[in-house]
C-alpha cells in the first residue's frame, strides 16, 4: 500500500519539478531565439547600408569595409537546435535526479505515517487478543454450565465468580484503553491548574490500601504540601500506575516507599523484582510485559499502565525516571513544575 502511495508521490513531485523546469526551458528558448533574430536583422540592415554606401567609399579612396559575416538561415536553424539539445539534456538530468530524489522524499515523507499505520494495526491487534482471552473463558464456561444438568447452587456461584472475573478483567482493559486515548488524543484538553501534589498523592494511597493487604505490603509515605502546576485528574492516575505497579510487583511482606518532594518530585520506590536493563527502555510501549518467570506468582496487567503515563508526562512536558536493579527493587520518580504562591495558573 505505502509502495503505491511513494511513487504515485514522486510522480507527483516530478510532475511539479518537470512543469517548472519545462516552462523555464521554453522562456529561455524563446528569448534566446527572440535574440538571435534581432541579431540577425540587424547585421543584415548593417550590411544593406555599406553596400550602399561602397560606390561612395571607394570613389574618395577609403579602405573597402570588411566582409560582414551573415548568419544565414542554415546557421541559425543550427543554432536553434543546439540550444534545444542544450536544454533537452538539462532537462533530462532534472528529470532523472528529482526522479531519484522525489521517490527518497516520497519516502521519508510517509515513514512517520507508514509507522503509525502498522503501530495501530499492532495495537489493534494486541488489544483484540487480550480481549479474546476473557471472552473465550467467559463463552466455555457459560456452554459448560448450560449443558449441566444438575448443578448446585455453590456450582453457580463458583461459575459466577469465575465470569465476575472474567467480566473484571474486561473491564479494566476497556479503561486502560480508554484513558489511553483520553491521554494520547491531543484535542483532549488537560488542564495545568495550581494543585497540591502531597493532597493528590494522599487520596490515592487511600484508595489504594485495600489491594496491599492480600500480600501484606507495607506502603510508608512521606508526603507534604507541594503546590504544582498540573492536570489533576492525570496527576492522580499517573501516582496510581506507579503505586499500582509498586504493590503488584512487590514481594511477600514487602514495602514501598511513596515520598513528595519539595521541588515538586513524586517518587515512588519498592524493593520488588526489579526490571532487567534490557526491558527498560521497553516499559513504556504498549502492551509490552517483561519477563515475569522472576515472580513466583502470576502478575496480572496488560503492558498498559506505563504507555498511559507516559502519554500524561509527556502531555504535561515532564519526564518519568527510573532506576531499576532485578531482584532489588524499582524507583519511579516525575518532577512537575512548581507553582509558586505568586503564580497565577
Ligand atoms: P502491567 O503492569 O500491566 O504489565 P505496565 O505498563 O504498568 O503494565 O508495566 C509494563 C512492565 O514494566 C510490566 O509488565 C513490568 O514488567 C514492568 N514494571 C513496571 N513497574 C514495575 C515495578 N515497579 N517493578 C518491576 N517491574 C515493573
Amino acid at each position: 500500500m505505502f509502495k503505491k502511495a511513494r511513487l504515485k508521490l514522486t510522480a507527483w513531485y516530478l510532475i511539479i519539478i518537470m512543469a517548472i523546469s519545462l516552462s523555464f526551458s521554453v522562456a529561455i528558448f524563446t528569448s534566446v531565439d527572440r535574440e538571435l533574430v534581432r541579431m540577425d536583422n540587424m547585421r543584415k540592415e548593417r550590411q544593406e547600408r555599406v553596400e550602399s554606401m561602397q560606390e561612395f567609399i571607394i570613389e574618395r579612396g577609403f579602405p573597402p569595409p570588411q566582409e560582414e559575416v551573415n548568419i544565414n538561415l542554415a546557421t541559425l536553424e543550427e543554432s536553434r537546435i543546439r540550444i534545444i539539445t542544450i536544454l533537452g539534456f538539462i532537462n533530462a538530468s532534472i528529470l532523472i535526479i528529482s526522479g531519484l530524489g522525489g521517490y527518497f522524499l516520497a519516502g521519508q515523507t510517509l515513514d512517520p505515517i507508514s509507522r503509525m499505520v502498522k503501530g495501530q494495526k499492532e495495537f489493534v491487534s494486541n488489544a483484540s487478543h487480550e480481549l479474546r482471552t476473557p471472552l473465550t473463558s467467559l463463552k466455555t464456561e457459560i456452554e459448560v454450565a448450560l449443558r449441566s444438568k444438575n448443578m448446585t447452587l455453590t456450582e453457580a456461584k463458583n461459575l459466577l465468580k469465575s465470569n465476575l472475573e472474567d467480566v473484571n478483567s474486561m473491564q479494566k482493559l476497556s479503561n486502560y484503553l480508554l484513558e489511553l486515548n483520553r491521554f494520547e488524543n491531543i484535542e483532549n484538553n488537560i488542564k495545568m491548574e495550581k494543585i497540591n501534589l502531597g493532597k493528590i498523592t494522599e487520596d490515592v494511597l487511600q484508595n489504594i490500601e485495600q489491594c496491599t493487604e492480600k500480600n501484606n505490603i507495607k506502603i510508608t509515605k512521606h508526603t507534604q504540601t507541594v503546590w504544582i502546576k498540573g492536570d489533576k485528574d492525570a496527576t492522580s492516575e499517573l501516582a496510581t500506575i506507579f503505586i499500582d505497579n509498586a504493590i503488584k510487583y512487590s514481594k511477600k511482606d514487602g514495602k514501598v516507599i511513596v515520598t513528595v518532594l519539595k521541588n515538586g518530585t513524586l517518587v515512588v520506590k519498592d524493593y520488588g523484582i526489579g526490571i532487567a536493563d534490557s526491558d527498560i527502555p521497553h516499559i513504556f510501549d504498549r502492551f509490552y510485559r517483561a519477563d515475569l518467570s522472576r515472580s513466583k506468582e502470576k502478575i496480572d496487567g496488560y503492558g498498559l499502565g506505563l504507555s498511559i503515563a507516559k502519554s500524561i508526562a509527556d502531555r504535561m512536558g515532564v519526564k518519568i525516571k527510573v532506576q531499576s536493579k532485578v531482584g532489588k527493587g524499582s524507583i519511579f520518580s516525575v518532577q512537575f513544575p512548581l507553582n509558586f504562591p505568586h503564580e497565577k495558573v
